[in-house]
């Protein structure tokens, strides 16, 4: 693991400006493409309630899900009901807590873990960090539990050192240093596992994966995509500072650059059949009147 968030790195801020644009599908390529959201598809906000989803994003992903035949998935930090709130109306195929909850494209839930147990005595202790340090604000994801210090950036180290006394001491734990973030999550589950899954199910198999994050729990994403002979793509953390040795094959500028590049995508992997999804809603709408 890598992260400047904690300190382990720094350097001259000329690494961010490094591009290496990823290609286009060519003409019949099969795609399926995860993508996560905070830092990738959206801006990240001061916390994750702030986040805005732009007019343009939800349409966008409804084209890439038609032009893919629905081979699409967030893969994300945020709990499925997170993500959902986020990208309300819309119901996307996702991966929630890092990939420990599975929403599959049918609409039904992979079967998991209860971390209930694993996590249970990380709450007092956490709330007794938290409490004396104004500004640090403790998230119970339910399946997670992360501690974010982006409107207390001064606590950075201090809960850096704590986060990782409380991970060595118990080893069904992992400790996922992400953009001024530090999170708990139950061994046995990543992104990268959560992507293999997907992969061994209708739509997404056979088809060439495609993985876009811009964190550090994201290399597992890019690890997976690029055993499985896929495209992994870095979108660039503006607040990196120096080098930080992703395994991403391709790497991508800002958000905005990502959403353009998808857009593009869209348009190769199926030209002409892009709105075939809401013409079937407003059908199935005007049928039920
Ligand atoms: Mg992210």
């Amino acid at each position: 693991m890598h992260n400047r968030d904690c300190g382990r790195s720094a350097g001259s801020g000329v690494d961010r400006l490094m591009v290496n644009l990823p290609p286009l599908p060519r003409l019949g390529d099969r795609w399926a493409l995860f993508l996560d959201v905070d830092g990738t598809l959206v801006a990240i906000a001061e916390t994750p309630e702030a986040v805005r989803v732009e007019p343009t994003l939800l349409p966008l992903l409804e084209r890439l899900s038609n032009a893919s035949d629905g081979a699409l998935a967030l893969v994300s930090g945020r709990s499925l009901l997170g993500i959902d709130t986020l990208f309300r109306p819309m119901l996307l195929p996702a991966a929630g807590l890092h990939g420990w909850e599975r929403r599959r494209a049918d609409g039904t839930l992979a079967p998991i873990d209860k971390p209930a147990a694993v996590l249970a005595p990380l709450r007092p202790l956490l709330t007794a960090f938290t409490a004396p340090r104004p500004g640090l604000r403790l998230e119970d994801k339910g399946g997670s539990l992360a501690l974010h210090y982006r409107l207390a950036p001064r606590y950075g180290a201090a809960v850096c050192q704590r986060a990782r006394e409380i991970a060595a001491a118990e080893p069904r734990l992992r400790l996922i240093e992400g953009r001024k973030v530090v999170e708990f999550v139950p061994r046995g589950s990543d992104k990268g596992k959560a992507i293999g899954e997907f992969l061994a199910e209708p739509p997404f198999a056979g088809r060439v994966p495609v993985y876009a994050g811009d964190d550090t729990t994201d290399e597992d994403g890019f690890a997976a995509v690029n055993r499985l002979g896929g495209l992994s793509i870095q979108v660039a953390n503006p607040e990196a500072r120096g080098r930080h040795g992703s395994a991403a094959r391709y790497r991508l500028p800002s958000v905005a650059s990502l959403r353009g590049w998808l857009g593009a995508v869209a348009e190769r992997l199926n030209p002409g059949h892009t709105f075939a999804n809401s013409d079937r809603a407003e059908r199935q709408s005007s049928g039920a009147r």
